[in-house]
C-alpha cells in the first residue's frame, strides 16, 4: 500500500476500503466520498496598523443526513481545503459512531493565530461569520473550536451571528465560554473521553491500568486533559508529552521517567500548547527532541497533536511494548502505519471513536442551549462516560463479531448508521 499524506485522500481511501467490505452500492459511495457542500471565501480584516489583510476561509459540510452538520474551525498556517474536507468527513463518522443526531462539517482559516493581536483575532472571527452566516445555524451547521481557536473566539462568533440574524442564538456554535452559553465539562471532554475509551480497551485486554505507562504527542486541549485523566481515572503514569515550540520552530518532548505532573505542566503551558521548556527543565524534566515520544517503552501511545504523525517511517520506531494506540488527534496514523499495527496486533482505538468526547459534549451544549437549562459538571461527565463507553462497546462488538480491525469496525458502525438515515429520509 502506498503511503498517503494528503488527509482527504487518506479519508477517502479509508472510506473506500470499508465501503467495499460492506458491499455498499456504488451510487451511495459516490455521494459519501465527497462533501455535500463546500465554501471558500476571503475574509478581509482591518489590522491594528490600519492596513487590510485578506485571509482565506473555508467551511465544508460533508453530510447532514443524520442532523445539522457539526465540526470545528481550525486556525492554522498550513490549513488547506483538503485537510478541511477530510476533517469534515471524519466528523460525519464521528457523530454517527457516538450516535448523536448530527452530521459532519469542518471549517478553517489559513493563519497562525499567534501572529494576531486579540483585536485582530476578534475581527477575523467576526469576519469569518459575516461570510458564512447564511449557511450555518442551529438547524443547518454548528461550528465549534479546533486547533488554534478558543472558547472566547466562539463567543465572538456567536455574538456576530446573533447580531446578523437579529436574535440571541447560542446554539449556532458550541465550545462557548462558561456564562456565555457554554457547557460545564466541555474543556475536559475530549481528553477525558480518550481516557474512558482507554479504560474500556484495558478491560478488554485484561490490563491493570494502574501498572501502565503512556507517552503523548501534543500538549494542547486534548492531550492536557487526557494526561490529567490518565492519572485521575486510571491511576497510570504518563512519562512524556511533546509539543511544538513556537519560538524555536521545532518540536520537543518533555520527559520524566517516573511520571510527569500534568497539572504542573499545564501551569507552564501557553494557550497554544507550548510548554516553557526552561521552567520544565528547572523542575527536573528532561527536554528531548520532538520524535522521542514515539520511541518510548510504554504500554500506551497517545498521538494528540496533528494528522499523519505515525507514518511508514515513524512507525518503525514504535516499541514492542506498546499495546494500545489511542488516537486523540484526527488521522494521526497513515494507512501504511496502520497496516503495521494491525499485523503486530497493536490495539488501536481509532480517532473518531477515541476523540469523540468533544463533539459529544458539544452536542450536550446545544441541547442545554435549546432547553435554556444547564447541567452540573458531574451530570455532563457522567453522560459523556455513558456515550463513550456505549460507542466503544458497539465498535468492539462488531470488531470481535466480524473479526475485523477496530478502525474498520468503527467505520462499519458509522457508515451503517449514516446510510440508514439516508434510506429513512428517502435519499437512496
Ligand atoms: P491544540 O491547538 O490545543 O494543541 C495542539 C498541540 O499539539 C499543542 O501542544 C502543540 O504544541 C502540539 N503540536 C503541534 N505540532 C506538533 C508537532 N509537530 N509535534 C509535537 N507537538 C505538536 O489542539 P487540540 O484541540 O488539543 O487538538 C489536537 C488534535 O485533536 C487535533 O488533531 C484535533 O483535530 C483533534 N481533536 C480536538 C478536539 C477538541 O475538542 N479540542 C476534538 C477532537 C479532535
Amino acid at each position: 500500500m502506498s503511503d498517503i499524506t494528503n488527509a482527504f485522500q487518506m479519508a477517502q481511501q479509508q472510506f473506500d476500503e470499508v465501503a467495499e467490505q460492506l458491499d455498499l452500492d456504488p451510487d451511495v459511495r459516490e455521494i459519501l466520498r465527497w462533501p455535500t457542500r463546500e465554501f471558500r471565501f476571503q475574509v478581509p480584516v482591518r489590522m491594528d496598523s490600519g492596513a487590510i489583510r485578506t485571509f482565506q476561509g473555508f467551511r465544508v459540510q460533508h453530510s447532514d443526513a443524520r442532523g445539522p452538520s457539526k465540526g470545528g474551525i481550525r486556525f492554522h498556517a498550513s490549513e488547506t481545503i483538503d485537510t478541511v474536507r477530510a476533517l469534515a468527513m471524519w466528523m460525519t463518522w464521528k457523530c454517527a459512531v457516538v450516535d448523536i443526531p448530527l452530521g459532519g462539517g469542518k471549517g478553517g482559516v489559513v493563519v497562525d493565530p499567534a501572529t494576531l493581536s486579540p483585536t485582530e483575532k476578534e475581527r477575523l472571527c467576526r469576519g469569518w461569520v459575516g461570510q458564512i452566516y447564511r449557511n450555518i445555524g442551529p438547524r443547518q451547521d454548528v461550528p465549534a473550536p479546533d486547533v488554534g481557536t478558543t472558547p472566547q473566539m466562539m463567543g465572538w462568533m456567536m455574538d456576530e451571528y446573533s447580531k446578523l440574524v437579529g436574535e440571541y442564538t447560542p446554539g449556532v456554535i458550541t465550545g462557548k465560554p462558561l456564562g456565555g452559553g457554554g457547557s460545564l465539562g466541555r474543556t475536559e471532554a475530549t481528553g477525558f473521553g480518550v481516557i474512558f475509551t482507554i479504560r474500556e480497551a484495558m478491560k478488554h485486554l485484561k490490563m491493570d491500568p494502574a501498572k501502565t505507562t503512556a507517552a503523548f504527542q501534543g500538549f494542547g486541549n486534548v492531550s492536557q486533559y487526557a494526561a490529567i485523566g490518565y492519572h485521575k481515572f486510571l491511576g497510570g503514569k504518563v512519562i512524556c508529552v511533546s509539543y511544538w515550540d513556537r519560538e524555536d520552530r521545532t518540536s520537543y518532548t518533555v520527559t520524566k521517567e517516573d511520571g510527569i505532573d500534568p497539572v504542573f505542566l499545564q501551569s507552564i503551558t501557553d494557550q497554544y500548547g507550548s510548554i516553557s521548556k526552561d521552567k520544565a527543565k528547572a523542575y527536573g524534566y528532561k527536554i528531548e527532541d520532538g520524535d522521542a515520544w514515539i520511541e518510548k517503552d510504554v504500554d500506551v501511545l497517545v498521538p494528540a497533536a496533528l494528522e499523519g504523525q505515525i507514518n511508514g517511517e515513524t512507525v518503525k520506531k514504535v516499541s514492542d511494548q506498546v499495546k494500545i494506540v489511542a488516537e486523540g488527534a484526527n488521522g494521526p496514523t497513515t494507512p501504511e502505519a496502520d497496516a503495521v499495527f494491525e499485523k503486530n496486533g497493536v490495539f488501536v482505538i481509532p480517532d473518531f471513536l477515541c476523540n469523540a468526547g468533544g463533539v459529544t459534549v458539544s452536542y450536550f451544549e446545544s441541547v442545554q442551549n435549546d432547553m435554556n437549562y444547564y447541567w452540573s459538571k458531574e451530570e455532563v461527565l457522567d453522560k459523556l462516560d455513558f456515550k463513550m463507553t456505549s460507542a466503544f462497546q458497539s465498535v468492539l462488538d462488531l470488531s470481535a463479531g466480524e473479526k475485523v480491525y477496530m478502525r474498520d469496525a468503527e467505520y462499519m458502525v458509522a457508515i451503517g448508521r449514516v446510510v440508514k438515515a439516508m434510506e429513512l429520509r428517502g435519499w437512496i
